[in-house]
Protein backbone atom coordinates (compact mmCIF):
# COMPACT_ATOMS: atom_id res chain seq x y z
CA UNK A 1 0.00 0.00 0.00
CA UNK A 2 1.42 3.43 -1.01
CA UNK A 3 2.48 6.10 1.95
CA UNK A 4 0.47 8.70 0.32
CA UNK A 5 -3.06 6.59 0.84
CA UNK A 6 -2.32 6.65 4.17
CA UNK A 7 -2.17 10.11 4.47
CA UNK A 8 -5.43 11.14 2.66
CA UNK A 9 -6.92 7.65 4.55
CA UNK A 10 -6.12 9.71 8.16
CA UNK A 11 -6.98 13.10 6.71
CA UNK A 12 -10.86 11.64 5.68
CA UNK A 13 -11.07 10.33 9.41
CA UNK A 14 -10.13 13.32 10.90
CA UNK A 15 -12.61 15.35 8.42
CA UNK A 16 -15.63 13.02 9.82
CA UNK A 17 -14.92 13.94 13.04
CA UNK A 18 -14.61 17.15 12.96
CA UNK A 19 -17.77 17.58 10.62
CA UNK A 20 -19.96 14.97 11.42
CA UNK A 21 -22.26 13.98 14.96
CA UNK A 22 -21.70 10.34 14.63
CA UNK A 23 -17.97 10.49 14.15
CA UNK A 24 -17.53 13.11 16.51
CA UNK A 25 -19.30 10.92 19.30
CA UNK A 26 -18.06 7.22 18.13
CA UNK A 27 -14.34 8.51 17.83
CA UNK A 28 -14.50 10.31 20.98
CA UNK A 29 -12.49 7.90 22.97
CA UNK A 30 -9.42 7.50 20.28
CA UNK A 31 -6.53 9.93 20.19
CA UNK A 32 -5.87 11.40 16.75
CA UNK A 33 -6.13 8.60 14.51
CA UNK A 34 -1.87 8.59 12.28
CA UNK A 35 -1.71 4.78 12.63
CA UNK A 36 -3.03 1.79 11.33
CA UNK A 37 -3.10 -0.10 14.91
CA UNK A 38 -5.56 2.91 16.03
CA UNK A 39 -7.29 3.31 12.74
CA UNK A 40 -8.18 -0.32 13.06
CA UNK A 41 -9.86 0.55 16.56
CA UNK A 42 -12.55 2.61 14.64
CA UNK A 43 -16.02 0.87 14.86
CA UNK A 44 -17.19 -0.38 11.75
CA UNK A 45 -20.16 0.74 9.94
CA UNK A 46 -23.12 -0.87 9.13
CA UNK A 47 -25.73 -0.29 7.09
CA UNK A 48 -27.96 -0.12 9.43
CA UNK A 49 -26.51 2.67 11.23
CA UNK A 50 -26.93 4.63 8.50
CA UNK A 51 -30.59 3.36 7.64
CA UNK A 52 -31.49 4.63 11.28
CA UNK A 53 -30.56 8.15 11.03
CA UNK A 54 -28.58 9.17 8.16
CA UNK A 55 -28.27 12.86 9.52
CA UNK A 56 -25.64 11.68 11.89
CA UNK A 57 -23.66 11.29 9.17
CA UNK A 58 -23.87 14.43 6.78
CA UNK A 59 -21.28 17.02 7.22
CA UNK A 60 -22.27 20.14 8.87
CA UNK A 61 -23.44 23.07 6.92
CA UNK A 62 -24.03 20.90 4.07
CA UNK A 63 -27.78 22.10 2.58
CA UNK A 64 -29.79 19.20 1.27
CA UNK A 65 -31.23 20.46 -1.69
CA UNK A 66 -27.92 21.37 -3.35
CA UNK A 67 -26.71 18.00 -2.90
CA UNK A 68 -26.72 14.41 -5.41
CA UNK A 69 -29.69 12.32 -3.33
CA UNK A 70 -28.80 8.57 -4.02
CA UNK A 71 -31.01 5.49 -3.05
CA UNK A 72 -29.54 2.64 -2.08
CA UNK A 73 -31.01 -0.82 -2.29
CA UNK A 74 -30.86 -1.84 1.24
CA UNK A 75 -30.58 -5.84 1.67
CA UNK A 76 -33.35 -6.06 4.17
CA UNK A 77 -35.39 -4.21 1.22
CA UNK A 78 -35.65 -0.76 3.05
CA UNK A 79 -33.55 1.85 0.94
CA UNK A 80 -30.76 3.44 2.66
CA UNK A 81 -30.22 7.56 1.69
CA UNK A 82 -26.77 8.39 0.64
CA UNK A 83 -25.67 12.15 -0.10
CA UNK A 84 -23.42 13.47 -2.01
CA UNK A 85 -21.60 16.83 -2.95
CA UNK A 86 -21.78 17.66 -6.84
CA UNK A 87 -18.11 17.50 -6.65
CA UNK A 88 -18.14 14.18 -5.01
CA UNK A 89 -20.37 12.79 -8.01
CA UNK A 90 -18.09 14.43 -10.10
CA UNK A 91 -14.51 13.22 -8.82
CA UNK A 92 -16.17 9.54 -8.71
CA UNK A 93 -17.07 9.82 -12.16
CA UNK A 94 -13.45 10.77 -13.14
CA UNK A 95 -12.46 8.34 -11.86
CA UNK A 96 -14.80 5.86 -13.30
CA UNK A 97 -13.60 7.39 -16.35
CA UNK A 98 -10.01 6.97 -15.84
CA UNK A 99 -10.27 3.19 -15.52
CA UNK A 100 -12.14 2.91 -18.78
CA UNK A 101 -9.64 4.82 -20.69
CA UNK A 102 -7.62 2.00 -19.96
CA UNK A 103 -9.73 -0.38 -22.00
CA UNK A 104 -10.99 2.45 -24.75
CA UNK A 105 -9.38 5.57 -26.46
CA UNK A 106 -12.69 8.19 -25.45
CA UNK A 107 -12.68 11.13 -23.42
CA UNK A 108 -15.36 12.38 -21.52
CA UNK A 109 -18.01 12.95 -22.32
CA UNK A 110 -19.34 10.10 -23.80
CA UNK A 111 -22.58 8.20 -24.38
CA UNK A 112 -23.61 5.60 -21.95
CA UNK A 113 -26.41 3.27 -21.91
CA UNK A 114 -27.37 1.45 -18.42
CA UNK A 115 -29.58 -1.10 -16.62
CA UNK A 116 -31.31 0.61 -13.99
CA UNK A 117 -34.24 -0.56 -11.72
CA UNK A 118 -36.89 1.79 -13.45
CA UNK A 119 -40.01 0.70 -14.64
CA UNK A 120 -40.13 2.64 -17.83
CA UNK A 121 -38.51 0.59 -20.14
CA UNK A 122 -36.10 3.65 -21.76
CA UNK A 123 -35.47 6.58 -20.02
CA UNK A 124 -32.66 9.29 -21.50
CA UNK A 125 -30.87 12.13 -20.07
CA UNK A 126 -30.07 14.93 -21.26
CA UNK A 127 -27.26 17.27 -21.25
CA UNK A 128 -26.64 20.56 -23.86
CA UNK A 129 -30.19 19.36 -25.19
CA UNK A 130 -28.36 15.99 -26.57
CA UNK A 131 -28.68 12.65 -24.71
CA UNK A 132 -26.17 11.86 -23.27
CA UNK A 133 -26.96 8.84 -21.35
CA UNK A 134 -29.69 6.18 -21.95
CA UNK A 135 -31.72 3.70 -18.56
CA UNK A 136 -32.89 0.59 -19.70
CA UNK A 137 -35.21 -1.34 -17.47
CA UNK A 138 -33.85 -4.36 -15.24
CA UNK A 139 -37.92 -5.58 -15.30
CA UNK A 140 -39.68 -7.67 -17.60
CA UNK A 141 -37.35 -8.76 -20.20
CA UNK A 142 -39.66 -10.28 -22.62
CA UNK A 143 -38.56 -10.85 -26.31
CA UNK A 144 -40.45 -7.51 -27.47
CA UNK A 145 -38.65 -5.53 -24.84
CA UNK A 146 -35.37 -6.94 -25.74
CA UNK A 147 -36.07 -6.10 -29.26
CA UNK A 148 -37.08 -2.87 -27.90
CA UNK A 149 -33.61 -2.14 -26.59
CA UNK A 150 -31.90 -3.46 -29.38
CA UNK A 151 -33.81 -0.85 -31.79
CA UNK A 152 -33.05 2.33 -29.07
CA UNK A 153 -29.17 0.63 -28.99
CA UNK A 154 -28.92 0.73 -32.62
CA UNK A 155 -30.07 4.14 -32.32
CA UNK A 156 -28.53 5.42 -29.23
CA UNK A 157 -25.36 4.03 -30.03
CA UNK A 158 -23.28 4.42 -26.71
CA UNK A 159 -19.70 4.12 -26.57
CA UNK A 160 -20.54 2.05 -23.05
CA UNK A 161 -23.14 -0.45 -22.27
CA UNK A 162 -23.10 -1.27 -18.26
CA UNK A 163 -25.35 -3.69 -17.04
CA UNK A 164 -25.21 -7.38 -14.90
CA UNK A 165 -23.47 -9.87 -16.08
CA UNK A 166 -26.75 -12.26 -16.25
CA UNK A 167 -28.66 -9.23 -18.37
CA UNK A 168 -26.13 -8.74 -20.61
CA UNK A 169 -25.48 -12.47 -21.36
CA UNK A 170 -29.76 -12.25 -21.77
CA UNK A 171 -29.38 -9.19 -24.23
CA UNK A 172 -26.34 -11.31 -26.18
CA UNK A 173 -27.96 -14.23 -26.27
CA UNK A 174 -31.92 -12.20 -27.87
CA UNK A 175 -28.56 -10.55 -30.61
CA UNK A 176 -27.33 -14.35 -31.50
CA UNK A 177 -30.56 -15.85 -31.47
CA UNK A 178 -32.11 -13.32 -34.01
CA UNK A 179 -29.23 -12.27 -36.31
CA UNK A 180 -29.02 -8.78 -35.13
CA UNK A 181 -26.62 -6.38 -36.26
CA UNK A 182 -25.47 -3.90 -33.66
CA UNK A 183 -23.52 -0.40 -34.42
CA UNK A 184 -20.21 -1.06 -32.67
CA UNK A 185 -19.90 -0.42 -28.71
CA UNK A 186 -16.40 0.07 -27.54
CA UNK A 187 -16.53 -1.32 -23.90
CA UNK A 188 -19.17 -3.39 -22.39
CA UNK A 189 -19.04 -2.95 -18.03
CA UNK A 190 -19.96 -5.53 -16.30
CA UNK A 191 -20.95 -4.15 -13.15
CA UNK A 192 -20.69 -6.22 -9.32
CA UNK A 193 -21.86 -9.51 -10.38
CA UNK A 194 -20.33 -12.63 -10.76
CA UNK A 195 -19.13 -12.50 -14.73
CA UNK A 196 -17.87 -16.46 -15.56
CA UNK A 197 -15.28 -17.02 -18.01
CA UNK A 198 -17.99 -18.16 -20.50
CA UNK A 199 -20.51 -15.53 -19.81
CA UNK A 200 -17.32 -13.26 -20.86
CA UNK A 201 -16.54 -14.98 -23.88
CA UNK A 202 -20.40 -15.55 -25.12
CA UNK A 203 -21.14 -11.47 -24.41
CA UNK A 204 -17.88 -10.55 -25.86
CA UNK A 205 -18.20 -12.30 -29.51
CA UNK A 206 -21.64 -11.73 -30.10
CA UNK A 207 -21.29 -7.98 -29.68
CA UNK A 208 -17.32 -8.25 -31.12
CA UNK A 209 -16.22 -5.92 -28.64
CA UNK A 210 -14.68 -6.20 -24.95
CA UNK A 211 -16.06 -6.83 -21.26
CA UNK A 212 -14.66 -5.48 -18.26
CA UNK A 213 -15.60 -5.91 -14.89
CA UNK A 214 -16.40 -2.73 -11.86
CA UNK A 215 -16.78 -3.53 -8.23
CA UNK A 216 -18.56 -0.74 -6.79
CA UNK A 217 -21.40 0.24 -5.06
CA UNK A 218 -24.16 3.25 -5.21
CA UNK A 219 -22.52 4.89 -2.30
CA UNK A 220 -18.92 4.45 -3.66
CA UNK A 221 -17.55 3.73 -6.77
CA UNK A 222 -14.99 2.26 -8.62
CA UNK A 223 -13.79 0.32 -5.33
CA UNK A 224 -11.44 -1.99 -7.88
CA UNK A 225 -11.78 -2.39 -11.86
CA UNK A 226 -10.72 -4.87 -14.18
CA UNK A 227 -7.11 -4.76 -16.39
CA UNK A 228 -6.76 -6.58 -18.95
CA UNK A 229 -5.68 -9.46 -17.94
CA UNK A 230 -8.76 -9.56 -15.96
CA UNK A 231 -7.73 -8.92 -12.40
CA UNK A 232 -9.80 -6.45 -10.48
CA UNK A 233 -7.08 -3.44 -9.09
CA UNK A 234 -7.98 -1.53 -6.37
CA UNK A 235 -8.74 1.84 -7.13
CA UNK A 236 -6.90 3.16 -4.12
CA UNK A 237 -6.79 6.94 -4.99
CA UNK A 238 -10.08 6.91 -3.98
CA UNK A 239 -11.09 4.01 -1.65
CA UNK A 240 -9.34 2.12 1.64
CA UNK A 241 -10.14 -1.58 1.35
CA UNK A 242 -10.00 -4.23 4.08
CA UNK A 243 -10.86 -7.48 4.36
CA UNK A 244 -12.08 -8.63 8.41
CA UNK A 245 -12.93 -11.42 9.47
CA UNK A 246 -16.86 -11.91 9.44
CA UNK A 247 -16.17 -14.08 12.76
CA UNK A 248 -13.91 -11.68 14.94
CA UNK A 249 -14.43 -8.56 12.28
CA UNK A 250 -10.31 -8.36 13.21
CA UNK A 251 -8.61 -8.04 10.15
CA UNK A 252 -6.95 -10.68 8.32
CA UNK A 253 -3.88 -11.11 6.63
CA UNK A 254 -3.56 -10.55 2.14
CA UNK A 255 -4.62 -13.69 0.94
CA UNK A 256 -7.14 -14.37 3.49
CA UNK A 257 -10.89 -14.56 2.53
CA UNK A 258 -13.38 -12.46 4.88
CA UNK A 259 -15.69 -9.70 4.16
CA UNK A 260 -14.72 -6.13 1.94
CA UNK A 261 -14.62 -3.22 4.39
CA UNK A 262 -13.67 0.05 2.72
CA UNK A 263 -13.41 4.25 3.85
CA UNK A 264 -14.25 6.52 1.39
CA UNK A 265 -11.20 8.75 0.63
CA UNK A 266 -13.51 10.80 -1.35
CA UNK A 267 -16.22 11.89 0.26
CA UNK A 268 -16.60 14.03 2.99
CA UNK A 269 -20.20 15.10 2.35
CA UNK A 270 -21.10 11.72 4.46
CA UNK A 271 -18.12 10.32 5.54
CA UNK A 272 -17.92 6.20 5.11
CA UNK A 273 -15.00 5.04 7.23
CA UNK A 274 -14.76 1.23 7.33
CA UNK A 275 -18.02 0.27 5.78
CA UNK A 276 -19.20 -2.95 5.88
CA UNK A 277 -19.76 -4.06 1.62
CA UNK A 278 -21.20 -7.41 2.99
CA UNK A 279 -19.18 -8.66 0.14
CA UNK A 280 -16.58 -11.42 0.30
CA UNK A 281 -13.41 -11.00 -0.90
CA UNK A 282 -9.83 -11.09 -0.38
CA UNK A 283 -6.44 -9.05 -1.26
CA UNK A 284 -4.23 -10.85 -3.59
CA UNK A 285 -0.77 -11.41 -2.61
CA UNK A 286 0.42 -12.13 -6.15
CA UNK A 287 1.60 -8.85 -9.00
CA UNK A 288 -0.26 -8.37 -12.07
CA UNK A 289 1.34 -8.87 -15.20
CA UNK A 290 -0.06 -6.25 -16.73
CA UNK A 291 2.10 -3.74 -14.98
CA UNK A 292 -0.41 -2.05 -12.51
CA UNK A 293 0.81 -2.28 -8.89
CA UNK A 294 -1.94 -1.63 -6.97
CA UNK A 295 -3.81 -4.26 -5.04
CA UNK A 296 -5.73 -6.97 -6.66
CA UNK A 297 -9.08 -7.09 -5.11
CA UNK A 298 -9.83 -10.94 -5.35
CA UNK A 299 -14.40 -11.16 -5.17
CA UNK A 300 -16.07 -14.48 -3.71
CA UNK A 301 -19.44 -13.22 -5.14
CA UNK A 302 -21.11 -14.65 -1.76
CA UNK A 303 -22.24 -12.09 0.30
CA UNK A 304 -22.27 -12.33 4.51
CA UNK A 305 -26.16 -12.43 4.36
CA UNK A 306 -26.22 -15.30 2.07
CA UNK A 307 -24.25 -17.37 4.69
CA UNK A 308 -25.17 -21.43 4.69
CA UNK A 309 -27.38 -21.72 7.54
CA UNK A 310 -26.87 -25.50 9.44
CA UNK A 311 -27.87 -26.80 12.63
CA UNK A 312 -24.48 -26.09 13.82
CA UNK A 313 -24.08 -22.20 13.16
CA UNK A 314 -23.06 -20.79 9.26
CA UNK A 315 -21.00 -21.36 6.93
CA UNK A 316 -19.90 -19.12 4.30
CA UNK A 317 -21.57 -19.78 0.33
CA UNK A 318 -17.92 -19.78 -1.03
CA UNK A 319 -17.65 -23.16 -0.18
CA UNK A 320 -20.07 -24.33 -2.57
CA UNK A 321 -18.05 -21.78 -5.39
CA UNK A 322 -16.75 -25.50 -5.69
CA UNK A 323 -19.41 -26.05 -8.48
CA UNK A 324 -18.38 -23.16 -10.33
CA UNK A 325 -15.33 -23.77 -10.58
CA UNK A 326 -15.76 -27.51 -12.15
CA UNK A 327 -17.98 -26.41 -14.46
CA UNK A 328 -15.29 -25.71 -16.87
CA UNK A 329 -14.71 -29.60 -16.34
CA UNK A 330 -15.32 -31.90 -19.89
CA UNK A 331 -18.41 -33.73 -18.39
CA UNK A 332 -20.12 -29.99 -16.94
CA UNK A 333 -19.16 -28.10 -20.11
CA UNK A 334 -22.18 -28.99 -20.53
CA UNK A 335 -23.88 -26.03 -17.95
CA UNK A 336 -23.48 -22.83 -18.71
CA UNK A 337 -24.86 -21.45 -15.44
CA UNK A 338 -25.54 -22.81 -12.24
CA UNK A 339 -27.20 -21.48 -9.13
CA UNK A 340 -27.72 -22.98 -5.45
CA UNK A 341 -30.57 -22.39 -3.46
CA UNK A 342 -31.16 -23.34 0.26
CA UNK A 343 -34.44 -24.22 1.22
CA UNK A 344 -33.93 -25.46 4.79
CA UNK A 345 -31.08 -26.76 6.92
CA UNK A 346 -31.52 -30.50 5.09
CA UNK A 347 -32.49 -29.20 0.98
CA UNK A 348 -30.53 -27.46 -1.45
CA UNK A 349 -31.76 -27.00 -4.98
CA UNK A 350 -29.45 -27.01 -7.72
CA UNK A 351 -30.76 -25.08 -11.23
CA UNK A 352 -28.79 -25.65 -14.03
CA UNK A 353 -28.96 -23.53 -17.54
CA UNK A 354 -27.67 -26.29 -20.15
CA UNK A 355 -25.39 -25.25 -22.77
CA UNK A 356 -28.23 -26.22 -25.02
CA UNK A 357 -30.73 -29.17 -25.57
CA UNK A 358 -30.83 -32.22 -25.85
CA UNK A 359 -28.41 -33.57 -23.26
CA UNK A 360 -27.12 -36.93 -23.48
CA UNK A 361 -25.86 -37.37 -20.36
CA UNK A 362 -28.05 -35.66 -18.08
CA UNK A 363 -27.40 -38.69 -15.34
CA UNK A 364 -23.71 -38.41 -15.66
CA UNK A 365 -23.69 -34.22 -14.71
CA UNK A 366 -26.47 -34.51 -12.19
CA UNK A 367 -24.74 -37.02 -10.09
CA UNK A 368 -21.21 -35.45 -9.93
CA UNK A 369 -23.18 -31.70 -8.65
CA UNK A 370 -24.59 -33.94 -6.75
CA UNK A 371 -21.20 -35.14 -5.21
CA UNK A 372 -19.40 -31.84 -5.50
CA UNK A 373 -22.58 -30.01 -3.40
CA UNK A 374 -22.40 -32.79 -0.81
CA UNK A 375 -18.65 -33.18 -0.36
CA UNK A 376 -18.16 -29.01 0.24
CA UNK A 377 -20.73 -29.65 3.37
CA UNK A 378 -19.30 -31.36 6.73
CA UNK A 379 -23.15 -32.79 7.05
CA UNK A 380 -25.94 -35.03 5.03
CA UNK A 381 -28.21 -32.52 2.90
CA UNK A 382 -30.61 -33.68 -0.03
CA UNK A 383 -30.02 -32.36 -3.28
CA UNK A 384 -32.39 -31.61 -5.60
CA UNK A 385 -31.19 -30.60 -9.18
CA UNK A 386 -33.30 -28.80 -12.15
CA UNK A 387 -32.89 -27.98 -15.44
CA UNK A 388 -34.29 -24.27 -16.16
CA UNK A 389 -33.99 -21.61 -18.83
CA UNK A 390 -33.22 -18.98 -16.68
CA UNK A 391 -31.42 -18.62 -12.89
CA UNK A 392 -34.11 -17.21 -10.06
CA UNK A 393 -33.14 -13.63 -9.51
CA UNK A 394 -33.10 -11.69 -6.26
CA UNK A 395 -36.48 -10.29 -5.36
CA UNK A 396 -34.82 -6.98 -3.82
CA UNK A 397 -31.96 -6.21 -5.61
CA UNK A 398 -33.22 -7.77 -9.35
CA UNK A 399 -29.72 -9.24 -9.36
CA UNK A 400 -29.14 -12.96 -9.77
CA UNK A 401 -27.20 -14.58 -7.27
CA UNK A 402 -25.11 -17.83 -7.22
CA UNK A 403 -26.32 -18.69 -3.66
CA UNK A 404 -29.63 -17.78 -2.09
CA UNK A 405 -30.39 -19.14 1.47
CA UNK A 406 -33.86 -19.07 1.92
CA UNK A 407 -33.95 -20.15 5.85
ZN1 LIG B 1 -3.53 -6.12 -13.91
Amino acid sequence: MLERNFDKLFTSVSLARKNTIHYSKNLLHLPKIDSMKLFCNIPLLDKEDIRKDYKLFLAKGRIEKDLDITYTSGSTGVPIKYIRSRRETIDLGMSLAMERKKWINANLPYTIAHFFKTVRPITYKYSKRQKSSMILSLYDHTPERLNLFISALSEFKPTILQGYSSTLYEIAKYIKDNNVKLPEIKLIENRSEHLSEKQRNFIENTFDTKVSNMYGMAEHYPIAYSCRLGNMHICEGNAFVEIISSNTNNPVGDGETGEIVITSLISETMPLIRYKTGDIGKISTNNCECGDTRAILELSYGRTNNYIKTPHGNINSSVIRRLFRYMYDDELNWINQSQIIQEDYYTFKVNLVPNKWPLNNVNVIERKVEEIVKSSLPYNVKIKIEWVSKLEKNPVSKKVSEFISKC
